[in-house]
């Protein structure tokens, strides 16, 4: 009852009355042609609404975002639509995102006809037959239904839809975190080697470190919808420097033990967005936390070069 006083049920989405959720705030990074920026972080931190902000599925409140020289944070949906054609998403749940009643070459040809990138349903079937290749399916599989795959392959149908409308930039949400882990090692190599083939720039969402530890040029650490830390994946897997970092890495199982100095536990839940602490947005929960933060907002600041942390202690 409490919960339903407070929340409200309408058109199938719940909603807080009056209630501020501050979901991201004060987010910056760049994604270079042919790089991977990961962001990182526990479930909840702010990482698939910084994505949606940044495909204009979200509209933000502020701040500017860039595509290919162009700044996109104003446009109008229709003025959107040939702007995402080239940004295209990657779920963590395919099956979610692929539509039960129709056939994989209909999931893969309709784009192609809809944003014209095929004058016939000849050719667009003739690309979606080497799509499928691409990501290791084979032609006979077109005349399936999505729920006639494993999960693994449903990925690869994701995949092959994406990439099916000629992308730029996509991005990658958890797309391997509901696969097995022999899987997932699959369908990373078919994202790492079209990134070589047609030099994608990837945003890449991950609560795992270890999966972007091999893929990743660059990282952001996500905590309650800020980046705490952010650098080139060298620096901060030999130098991790914000106390919330630090947590992350003893709580990853593959990293070399010689990498962290010192491991720290991660004790209590993650605040809720709604009330979100003062000063800084870890002090609660952080080891090293002194009086000062939870007064004073820590700022970002380079601790080498293209290297940045949100720390007083820094
Ligand atoms: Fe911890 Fe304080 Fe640094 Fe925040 S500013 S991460 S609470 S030491
Ligand atoms: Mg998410």
């Amino acid at each position: 009852k409490d919960f339903l006083d407070k929340v409200k049920f309408k058109k199938g989405r719940f909603s807080l009355e009056n209630q501020v959720v501050h979901a991201v705030n004060d987010v910056s990074f760049d994604v270079e042609q042919g790089e991977v920026f990961s962001l990182v972080g526990e479930s909840g931190c702010g990482k698939s609404t910084t994505a949606r902000t940044v495909i204009k599925l979200i509209e933000p409140k502020a701040g500017k975002i860039t595509f290919d020289g162009r700044d996109i944070t104003r446009l109008k949906p229709q003025e959107m639509r040939p702007v995402r054609r080239e940004m295209q998403m990657i779920f963590q749940d395919p099956y979610a995102s692929l539509n039960p009643r129709q056939k994989v070459m209909e999931i893969l040809t309709e784009p192609m006809l809809f944003h014209k990138l095929c004058t016939s349903k000849a050719e667009a079937e003739e690309k979606a037959v080497n799509l499928l290749e691409r990501v290791g399916l084979s032609s006979e599989q077109a005349n399936r239904y999505p729920h006639q795959f494993s999960g693994g392959q449903r990925q690869r149908i994701g995949i092959a839809r994406a990439l099916a409308v000629e992308p730029k930039f996509i991005i990658a949400d958890e797309p391997v975190s509901a696969l097995d882990v022999s899987i997932q090692a699959q369908i990373l190599n078919i994202l790492m080697d079209l990134k070589d083939e047609f030099h994608f720039s990837y945003l890449f969402i991950a609560h795992d470190l270890s999966v972007v530890k091999h893929i990743s040029d660059s990282l952001g650490v996500m905590y309650l919808g800020s980046i705490v830390e952010r650098a080139p994946k060298k620096a901060l897997f030999r130098n991790p420097v914000h106390p919330y970092t630090k947590a992350l890495f003893s709580a990853a199982p593959t990293i070399d033990e010689n990498n962290i100095a010192e491991s720290q536990e991660l004790r209590g839940e993650i605040p809720s967005p709604i009330h979100l602490p003062s000063g800084c947005l870890f002090h609660d929960r952080c080891p090293m936390a002194c009086p000062d933060c939870a007064r004073k907002v820590p700022e970002l600041k380079e601790v080498e070069p293209g290297h940045f942390a949100a720390c007083h202690l820094l």
